[in-house]
């Protein structure tokens, strides 16, 4: 065509198509941990998931916490807990989201990565 070799252009494209695909895969996981966090398994604010996340707090959360707590912030301390009880929740989802997303990217149609062809819903 114009001189580029064909092996160079067909790394560039496989490079490319890796580049979609990673996009489309951070996009399906940042979808998947938005759906699970609006649900009750992964919402941070349903008694049972409130306490377990409070069971989980680490040392460097407890800490801010009293101090904030010590002051007379309890304002500054509300918004710590809901922070740390989101975050607790949000690393949760975004787990689960990952390893579902990537069984269903393993699972998906060879040939178009799951993008819909007539080769889908063979065999
Ligand atoms: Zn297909």
């Amino acid at each position: 065509m114009n001189g580029i070799p064909c092996a160079v252009t067909a790394d560039l494209n496989k490079y490319l198509a890796r580049l979609d695909e990673d996009d489309r895969r951070d996009e399906a996981i940042d979808q998947r941990t938005d759906e699970l966090l609006a649900g009750t398994e992964y919402s941070p604010f349903t008694p049972a998931n409130l306490s377990e996340a409070l069971g989980e707090l680490d040392m460097t959360g407890i800490e801010a916490l009293c101090k904030l707590l010590t002051a007379g912030n309890t304002a500054g301390a509300g918004l710590a807990l809901k922070t740390l009880i989101g975050d607790y929740w949000e690393r949760a989802a975004r787990r689960e989201a990952e390893r579902q997303i990537d069984n269903e990217i393993a699972n998906a149609c060879p040939r178009c990565r799951g993008r819909g062809c007539r080769h889908c819903y063979e065999d």
